[in-house]
Order: C-alpha cells, then sequence, then structure tokens
C-alpha cells in the first residue's frame, strides 16, 4: 500500500512513564504499529487503562512517544518542533469524551468553536462568524447558539459544540476518545449518526476509541484490540467480529451477545483484572486471564501472526 493511501502512522511506538513512586516504569504503550487508511474508522477497542487514549495522543503527536515514529501523510513527525507540528495539526483535530469538561466554561459556543480558525488564523472576523454559523447548522444546532454558554447546553448538545470546534478547519484525519460514553444511551447513537454523515459530507478519516464494542462495531471499518499496551488483534472489522483469533478478543465479543456474530459463544469471564502497566506478566501478558493459556505463553512473548491485507495477532495459537 502507498503512502499516500496513508492518513497517518504509528512505527513501533512506545510510551513509557515512571511510575508515581518513581521505582519502575508504566509501560502504557509498549511497541505498536498501526496505519490508518485514507477515508477509513479504525475502530481502537479495549479496557481502560490498555493504552488506547494515550495512541490516539500520540498519532495527533499531542504527546510524543518514548520511542518509535509517527508519521503524517508519509511525512515524520516524531521530532517535528512545535511551531511546525501546529501548522500540520491543522489536519488532526480531536473529540475528547467529556463534553462538560472540554469546553471553557467562560467562552460562548461561538468563540469556542471559532477558536481553532483564530489559532491557525483562518479566514477574518467577518468570515469566521460565517464560518461558526455553517458549522452550528452542520453539526446540528440552532445558529442562535453561537452565543450561549457551555452550561445551557445538553451534554448531547455540548458534543456537537465539540464536533464543530475539530471540524472547523477542515481537518483529514479526527480523533474521537470516547465521544459518547458520557452520553445518555438515547443521545449516544444521535451523536454517533451525526459522526457518520460528517464523515461522508466532509471526507473525513477518523479512530474511533471506546471501551464498548458494539459502538465500536457500528461505526468501524478496520478494529484494533489493545490489552495493557499491546495490539493484540487488528483486522477488517466484519472478519475480526465474525472471527476472532485472539482470546482476548474472543472475551470481549462474548460479553456483547447484542451483536449475534458468528460462532454460537457463550460468555467467557475474564478472571480478575488487567495486571498493572507498571508490573506486566513475563511472557504474554494476557496469560494470567487467558482461558487458553499453555506452558510457552508463561516465558515467551507471542509474535504477530497476520495476512497480507494487514489483519494479525499476537497470540502462540493463533494462525489464519
Ligand atoms: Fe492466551 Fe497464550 Fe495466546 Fe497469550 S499466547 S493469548 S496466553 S493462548
Amino acid at each position: 500500500m502507498s503512502s499516500s493511501e496513508n492518513i497517518a502512522a504509528l512505527e513501533n511506538v512506545s510510551k513509557h512513564y515512571p511510575s508515581r513512586d518513581g521505582r519502575s516504569v508504566v509501560r502504557a504503550v509498549d511497541g505498536v504499529s498501526l496505519t490508518i487508511r485514507r477515508g477509513e474508522t479504525f475502530g481502537l477497542v479495549g479496557e481502560s487503562g490498555s493504552g488506547k487514549s494515550t495512541l490516539g495522543r500520540m498519532l495527533l503527536r499531542l504527546i510524543p512517544p518514548t520511542s518509535g515514529r509517527v508519521l503524517a501523510n508519509g511525512e515524520d513527525i516524531t521530532a517535528l518542533p512545535e511551531r511546525a507540528l501546529r501548522a500540520r495539526r491543522r489536519d488532526m483535530q480531536i473529540v475528547f469524551q467529556d463534553p462538560y469538561a472540554s469546553l471553557d466554561p467562560r467562552m460562548t459556543a461561538g468563540a469556542i468553536i471559532a477558536e481553532p480558525l483564530d489559532v491557525h488564523r483562518i479566514g477574518d472576523r467577518a468570515s469566521r462568524a460565517v464560518k461558526v454559523r455553517e458549522l452550528l447548522d452542520l453539526v446540528g444546532l440552532d445558529t442562535s447558539a453561537a452565543t450561549r454558554y457551555p452550561h445551557e447546553f445538553s451534554g448531547g448538545q455540548r458534543q456537537r459544540i465539540g464536533i464543530a470546534r475539530a471540524i472547523a478547519t477542515e481537518p483529514k484525519l479526527i480523533v474521537l476518545d470516547e465521544p459518547v460514553s458520557a452520553l445518555d444511551l438515547s443521545i449516544q447513537s444521535q451523536i454517533l449518526n451525526l459522526l457518520m454523515d460528517l464523515k461522508a459530507k466532509l471526507r473525513l478519516t477518523y479512530l474511533f476509541i471506546s471501551h464498548d464494542l458494539a459502538v465500536i462495531n457500528h461505526m468501524s471499518d478496520r478494529i484494533g484490540v489493545m490489552y495493557l499496551g499491546r495490539m493484540v488483534e487488528m483486522g477488517n472489522a466484519a472478519r475480526l467480529l465474525a472471527d476472532p483469533k485472539h482470546p482476548y478478543t474472543e472475551a470481549l465479543l462474548s460479553a456483547v451477545p447484542s451483536l449475534g456474530l458468528g460462532k454460537d459463544r457463550s460468555r467467557i469471564i475474564l478472571s480478575g483484572d488487567p495486571p498493572s502497566p507498571e508490573n506486566l506478566p513475563q511472557g504474554c501478558r494476557f496469560h494470567p486471564r487467558c482461558r487458553l493459556v499453555v506452558n510457552r505463553c508463561r516465558s515467551v512473548e507471542p509474535m504477530a501472526v497476520g495476512t497480507a491485507s494487514g489483519d494479525r495477532t499476537e497470540c502462540h495459537l493463533a494462525s489464519y
């Protein structure tokens, strides 16, 4: 695949932090490679603490990786200085989980949406005001919303404002970090539908991060499954959901019977909580919770196996 088909990529990236007491290293992300293809929605799923959000932020270079490379449109932006990075950010935006926390309560919705236009010096005052009205309309809000403050809106409306802000600079790629997790179920589907409409209208590419496999299934062309800082499985969404290759993916799927896909699945209960990224198990990091564990898993880290089309799994027992 040519790099122009890939809008963004991570090559063997890791993000390690010192632990709070400074005595150990937290391996939030540990050697992950990923390409985002132009026009797709790549869904990233995993439990809290699996490294999904850190990965999304590294893709936008909002946080620098400890090692590995970050590519945007084929260009290595890993070490790009902040000033040069700022220009690239026009094409790469993020929508956050919590629409309450991510909007400045002292700014009107109009000022919030116009802020990226100001930062990137797009248009003048009059044209920005016109653009704000267009954006409000695009996300399904009345243009009168421009003069109101965040506390005057519902959670769903606030997330619409966050989305309008993200699309203001006409980006190519948007990282959606749990964009509906803080919303009521009835509102979630409205926001998901809005995101799908905008994607088609504006020819966007999404990295969609969620802990909710039903939501990921609804949105994604390809899916990546993260566990303790590793991408343990990745592939075409329909294939991965119908025929998961990694025992962790299988367990996640078995917890969502509403998906009703593929093999007859009884619920697989994962024993225990995920181990801490400060103290990873030897061998396969999923082995303390894996129902298929064999001796080798306790000492040897599994290599990825996969297909030419990019589906891959890290498990000693997996085959395609
Ligand atoms: Fe389970 Fe072993 Fe596969 Fe890890 S490598 S997922 S422990 S079977």
